[in-house]
């Protein structure tokens, strides 16, 4: 027997219970965003390799081993499965000219790609909720963002999710910052690991961002670059805080966030949780206002983020009451040919007043698909024999209370149904 084929590593199948909790989820996030003044927008899931090269920077983690990319076969181009979505989004919002007439907030979801080392928590297809705005310079915006998240924690019935804030101000002012860095970094070569020395003169600022113990010394006294913002930039941040601090959100300064790609300036802001490990990143974003012109638009500031909806799903699953699964309204069951064709009658008059009906197919005796019906958790089983079909009835079953079953006529089935399931179901039992 040959071995059965299974799905790739760190790609995952979202099974039907998980996948419901998924769909309620998406609901939240939706009406979540509209209440923010956020509108869809739908990129395509591959884009030419170039564009993440340009965007992202050529010496970040994900462009550099993380990004799924390949040769078109048939035409040669460079294609590349998109690693994150701020890049797609900004490229649509150019090709398609959407900020001719003001300031987008945009939203998208979606799977994400990057070839990492799987883990709880990661995986090389994971999906995000990103949000971007686009064309707004204030702090006002980050602002917005940082607390519309903790609206989203709350919505969503979950706690303890910390929030962290920095400032990477101008490219300006970290190139002075920088500088220093390396100066000070290389002091300290002989104590860096193998990452550190890769990154020291081609992206010092992701060393402060290391994972490694041995490092946290050396990183704890390196220069920071809040030291380096000019006026404006401070002013920017303490506005930001201002706003924060009027919504009541607590926050951390961790002069240490600098964030995995290189377009971001200014705000810089991450969500953390204790609850789930090594990853415990459930939301990040911060201010990127160089893309848009990095990816050849007219200049124009803009800031996002994104959430990572695998582990939101997983503090969801440890924090809050799983819902059970759904059942149906109602379970047909019938047995007979003239029975088959009244319970499919049957089922559509039911489906057009709204309800959730399952019919019963591939036979069987009544006592098995009575079984059926009652495993389905269905409030109500519907019966059709042959004799109840000859006269255009059916009978109506209460599965969950005890109530005599009852016969009516294929006209009136809707309604008694209806009094059944959305209210007056005395009068179900009254004749
Ligand atoms: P990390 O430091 O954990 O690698 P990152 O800085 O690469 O994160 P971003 O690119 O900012 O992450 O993505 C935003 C969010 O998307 C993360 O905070 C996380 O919740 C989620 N995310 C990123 N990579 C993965 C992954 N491989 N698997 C699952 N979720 C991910
Ligand atoms: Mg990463």
């Amino acid at each position: 027997m040959s071995q059965t084929l299974q799905a790739i590593r760190g790609m995952n199948d979202i099974l039907p219970n998980e996948a419901e909790r998924w769909e309620a989820f998406e609901e939240t996030v939706r009406d979540w965003l509209f209440a923010y003044g956020y509108r869809p927008i739908r990129m395509p899931i591959v884009e030419p390799t170039p564009l993440f090269a340009r965007a992202i920077g050529a010496v970040t983690d994900i462009v550099e081993k993380e990004m799924y990319s390949f040769t078109d076969s048939l035409n040669g181009e460079q294609l590349t499965l998109r690693p994150e979505g701020t890049a797609s989004c900004v490229r649509a919002v150019l090709q398609h000219n959407l900020l001719y007439d003001g300031p987008k907030r945009l939203w998208y979801m979606g799977p994400m790609f990057r070839h990492e080392r799987p883990q709880k928590g990661r995986y090389r297809q994971f999906h995000q909720v990103g949000v971007e705005a686009l064309g707004l310079s204030g702090p006002d915006i980050d602002a917005e963002q940082i607390l519309m998240c903790a609206r989203l924690w709350d919505d969503l019935g979950l706690e303890g999710i910390r929030l962290e804030i920095n400032s990477l101000g101008q490219p300006e002012e970290r190139a002075k910052h920088r500088a220093d860095l390396i100066a000070y970094l290389e002091k300290h070569i002989d104590r860096l690991d193998e990452d550190g020395k890769r990154r020291l003169h081609t992206n010092p600022l992701r060393i402060l961002d290391t994972k490694n113990p041995a490092l946290q010394e050396i990183v704890e006294a390196a220069p920071k670059l809040i030291g380096y913002l000019g006026e404006a930039s401070l002013a920017h941040f303490e506005g930001v805080q201002r706003l924060l601090k009027d919504a009541g959100i607590p926050y951390r300064i961790n002069p240490r966030l600098v964030r995995g790609l290189d377009y971001y300036n200014l705000t810089v802001f991450e969500w953390v949780t204790d609850q789930l490990g090594a990853q415990g990143t459930v939301c990040a974003g911060g201010r990127y206002d160089g893309l848009i012109a990095q990816l050849g638009g007219k200049p124009a500031p803009a800031c996002g983020f994104a959430m990572g909806i695998e582990r939101l799903m997983a503090l969801i699953e440890a924090q809050g009451e799983l819902p059970e699964p759904p059942a149906p309204d109602v379970y047909v069951v019938h047995q007979g040919e003239v029975a088959e064709r009244l319970a499919f009658r049957a089922a559509e008059a039911l489906r057009d007043i709204g309800c959730a009906v399952l019919t019963h197919m591939g036979g069987g005796s009544f006592k098995s698909q009575m079984k059926r019906a009652d495993a389905s958790g269905a409030q109500l089983a519907l019966i059709v024999g042959d004799d109840e079909a000859q006269n255009d009835e059916v009978s109506v079953k209460p599965l969950r209370i005890e109530a005599e079953q009852r016969r009516v006529s294929l006209e009136r089935l809707a309604e008694v149904v209806s009094d059944w399931l959305y209210g007056a179901d005395e009068e179900l039992n009254e004749d």
